[in-house]
């Protein structure tokens, strides 16, 4: 179906004081950066991702308008108006414009991954702040489970075999240490105004907590972000973590039957989300920059890969915080700090069950070579068969360009 040539969009209309929001330590964005994206999409393609993927629960309806008008080239943002021109078609600049392996050079004899730039976050900080950041367990005297230095130690394996195939490898972090400068003594304020905009009484207690939440979760994952946007500046971003289920007591957790395995990639903005101005631009940022494009099935070819290694079954999301992206059960869009705020395509692993059973045994296991045996099955380590699968999966998809 042909569209009109030229529509234009129109963001934040009802700039007011709830367009003023910003999140916990955000800032108001530059709505001039989307300037950009200027004719990059066709008006079917953009709703179509919006109800898709970014805002399948309708809420962007209240922020996004678009209005016909002949010939007008838009390109300018006004107070925190932005338009964007929409074309019919993918014309040259918009073709121009996407980026992803197509860009990248042919792969060469035994480094099928030469001339593609990854960063890979570890997720969480782990060390000494493991227990603060609530990604810490122990079973008697069992070794602590601690979620931050777990995905480090994958980070760094699979470093190790990308940099063999060719690519060129950064981590957000290579020790237990945070990358925000940050602390949480220094976030009282920004902790008092968090629970006052979500009328949370603040005690001692409660300031505390949503102080050390802002360091090790909201200034952490934003400093992890400006390292990626400003100084890396990857082709893809891999975010590393290991899942669980509610533990209860960490000093007396329980362990449960089920582990399962996901990919997230960045959507299902939720309505009070979006009154938020910052979450309104990232939104439209990752959106107008196609990196769904390169995400969803770069995350499709992980999913197939880390499924064979690991026999894991998809988890299933029941609730309207994420969003079924592609054709099978096991990639899913949700709207995470983590994973938005890189300005490139980003996958984010969320295999096994740390207090399941089974995945309990293995992480005890530690790291090894070769295989063990557990119910009766020889297995590699948790951390080699995670991040074997993980190269191979990005080879799957990046040496078939
Ligand atoms: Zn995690």
């Amino acid at each position: 179906m042909r569209e009109l040539l030229l529509s234009v969009v129109l963001l934040s209309v009802g700039a007011g004081l709830l367009s003023a929001k910003v999140t916990p330590l955000g800032a108001k964005p530059e709505w001039a950066e989307l300037d950009g994206f200027q004719e990059t999409i066709t008006k079917g393609k953009f709703v179509e991702l919006l109800d898709r993927v970014y805002a399948p629960n309708g809420g962007w309806k209240e922020w996004i308008a678009d209005r016909r008008r002949h010939g007008a080239h838009l390109a300018s943002a006004r107070g925190q108006a932005l338009r964007v021109a929409l074309c019919d078609f993918r014309s040259q600049a918009g073709a121009a414009f996407l980026e992803g392996k197509a860009e990248l050079p042919p792969p060469t004899k035994g480094k099928p991954l030469a001339g593609l730039r990854i960063a890979i976050d570890p997720g969480h900080i782990g060390g000494k702040w493991a227990k603060m950041e609530e990604r810490w367990f122990q079973i008697g005297k069992g070794k602590p489970v601690t979620e931050g230095d777990m995905t480090l130690r994958v980070a760094k394996l699979l470093e190790d075999r990308l940099k063999k195939l060719g690519a060129e490898v950064r981590l957000t972090r290579t020790g237990g240490s945070p990358l925000t400068k940050m602390r949480p003594e220094m976030l009282l304020a920004e902790a008092r105004r968090s629970l006052a905009e979500s009328n949370r009484k603040a005690t001692a207690f409660t300031l505390q907590k949503e102080s050390e939440k802002l360091f090790y979760r909201t200034a952490e994952i934003r400093s992890r972000a400006w390292l990626v946007n400003s100084v890396i500046k990857p082709d893809l971003v891999v975010c590393l973590h290991f899942n669980a289920e509610g533990w209860g007591d960490p000093a007396r957790p329980s362990l449960i039957d089920k582990s399962h395995l996901h990919f997230l990639v960045t959507g299902a903005w939720s309505r009070d989300e979006l009154e938020y101005e910052d979450q309104r631009f990232e939104m439209l940022q990752k959106l107008l920059s196609r990196s769904l494009e390169e995400e969803a099935p770069v995350s499709e070819a992980l999913a197939r890969s880390l499924a064979a290694a690991t026999k894991l079954p998809p988890f299933i999301y029941h609730g309207n915080n994420a969003v079924r992206v592609g054709e099978g059960d096991y990639v899913w869009g949700r709207n995470l700090l983590a994973n938005r705020l890189f300005n490139c395509p980003v996958v984010y692993a969320e295999p096994y069950v740390m207090n399941s059973r089974q995945d309990y045994a293995r992480i005890q296991a530690g790291d090894y070579k070769g295989t063990r045996i557990f119910a009766g099955v020889p297995r590699k380590s948790i951390y080699r068969e995670y991040a074997d699968a993980m190269a191979e999966g990005i080879v799957a998809y990046y040496a078939g360009r």
